[in-house]
């Protein structure tokens, strides 16, 4: 069904809740929104204005890390800025009362530990963007100290001290999906009795299989966006209103 007004959209919500013992959120990036986090759709969002730089060009060619760098140097405010939202704190809540054990993410704003979700229990799918990683050899950098030598070595990137590239920790174009994610996300999507869509178009492939693949193991299937998705014909519920008015209710303390 597909309530039109909140208050049946919420109850509708609050009885599947209540009735499932292990409930799986899968997130985009509708849920940051509230937090000042453009989606990707937004006319001039942050991701539109330039095209994206697919991860063969980042390895080849020095003028692209600089510039990959520059972008992410740009967005830094926001990113730096942002705090969970209601959906977020909901999802925490939810979390901490053992009804969930683990979200999959799309998002790579780092929302989900920021608000209280373990960092082993947010399964991200395509990365994230608050920190940097060597490219061979894995060690961690931070976006601060990458700032720093770019700007010290006139606004060029900085490598690694085993020679490596450093990108930020998010999945690129052309990049591989991460593998540990993947599997995490199939064993979650497929034990589940509540799968939860929140605020993705789920056109991005071969994430958006993942609500799918929980309705065939007989999990309910809710999906919450204010836009119609892909997705909607395939749901129990679908909720077309706000994340933050949706989950607002279930935000503890
Ligand atoms: P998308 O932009 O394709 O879809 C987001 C959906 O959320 C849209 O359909 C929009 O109508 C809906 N939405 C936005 N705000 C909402 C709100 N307050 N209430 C209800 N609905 C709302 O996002 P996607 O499916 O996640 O795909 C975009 C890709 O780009 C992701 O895979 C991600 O890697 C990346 N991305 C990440 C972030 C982030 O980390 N916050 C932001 C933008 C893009
Ligand atoms: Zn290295």
């Amino acid at each position: 069904m597909t309530p039109g007004d909140l208050t049946t959209a919420i109850s509708e919500l609050r009885r599947l809740i209540k009735d499932a013992g292990r409930i799986v959120p899968f997130t985009g990036a509708g849920i940051s929104t509230e937090s000042g986090i453009p989606d990707f759709r937004s006319p001039g969002g942050l991701w539109t204005k330039n095209k994206p730089i697919p991860f063969d060009a980042f390895k080849a060619s020095r003028a692209m890390r600089d510039e990959s760098w520059r972008r992410r140097f740009a967005i830094a405010e926001t990113f730096e800025s942002a705090q969970p939202g209601r959906g977020h704190r909901a999802l925490a809540t939810l979390y901490h009362a053992g009804k969930v054990p683990a979200v999959i993410t799309q998002n790579i704003d780092n929302m989900h530990q920021l608000s209280g979700v373990d960092a082993n229990d947010v399964v991200e799918l395509h990365g994230n963007t608050t920190y940097a990683t060597c490219l061979d050899c894995g060690e961690r950098y931070e976006v601060a100290w990458v700032k720093e030598k770019f700007d010290a070595d006139g606004e060029h990137a900085p490598d690694c001290a085993c020679g490596g590239h450093i990108k930020t920790a998010t999945v690129s174009f052309g990049q591989a999906m991460p593998s540990d994610a993947m599997q995490r996300a199939e064993e979650l999507a497929n034990n589940c009795e509540l799968f939860l869509a929140i605020g993705s178009s789920l056109v991005v492939w071969p994430a958006a299989g993942f609500p799918l693949m929980a309705k065939h193991n007989g999990a309910s299937l809710v999906i919450i966006n204010r836009e119609p998705t892909e997705l909607d014909e395939f749901a129990d519920l679908v909720l077309h209103h706000d994340i933050g008015d949706v989950l607002a209710p279930f935000v503890g303390n």
